[in-house]
């Protein structure tokens, strides 16, 4: 059974290798930024008020986030394994769904850090927001999306290397390569 998460910066291609290998692995893609997008093109009252935090780079809080990741986890796609892309994001979140976790009887194999240098990833998101026109992909906002990832989304390194869940895969390289890499992790 395989259930991942994967850590990393904005812009480390966590959604991207996720699809990839959840399509590749049969496992579940559970993005919490693709839902509370989905969320905010709805119009529903938790997009309405995760739309300014989004759109600011900011968390969005984590009592809009816990339900709805409670809520994903319980649906029936999920049972023959998953992928948390973006998920947790802080040290509250981690410890939530620790708990969530116990609670469905549930574990988690391994913690992905996806790692790339700044540099490489405010390209990546600049050229991103020209293609995709993203709301949050413009520099100011990555920029406050890179220090918010430092302060409060990089002490999970931490957190989960304690636990010896952590294994890092060098993001900067060919998309191929990384897809690759993260199978292995898969089959290990
Ligand atoms: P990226 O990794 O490029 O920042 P995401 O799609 O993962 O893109 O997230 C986009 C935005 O959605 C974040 O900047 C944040 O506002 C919100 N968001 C996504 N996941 C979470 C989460 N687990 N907790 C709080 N906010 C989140």
């Amino acid at each position: 059974m395989t259930r991942l998460i994967f850590l990393g910066p904005p812009g480390a291609g966590k959604g991207t290798q996720a699809i990839k290998l959840a399509q590749a692995c049969g496992l579940a893609h559970i993005s919490t930024g693709d839902m509370l997008r989905a969320s905010v093109a709805q119009n529903t009252p938790l997009g309405e008020k995760a739309k300014g935090y989004m759109d600011r780079g900011e968390l969005v809080p984590d009592a809009l986030i816990l339900d709805m990741v409670r809520e994903r986890l319980s649906q029936p796609d999920t049972k023959s394994g998953w992928i948390l892309d973006g998920f947790p994001r802080n040290v509250n979140q981690a410890g939530f769904l620790d708990q969530l976790l116990a609670e469905i009887k549930q574990g988690c194999d391994r913690v992905v850090n996806l790692d790339v240098p700044d540099d490489v990833l405010i390209a990546r998101l600049v050229l991103r927001g020209q293609q995709q026109g993203r709301s949050d992909d413009n520099e100011e906002t990555i920029r406050r999306r890179l220090q918010v990832y430092r302060d409060q989304t990089a002490p999970l390194i931490d957190y989960y290397t304690q636990r010896q869940q952590l294994v890092v895969v060098d993001g900067d390289q060919p998309m191929q390569e990384v897809t690759a890499q993260l199978q292995k992790v898969i089959e290990d």
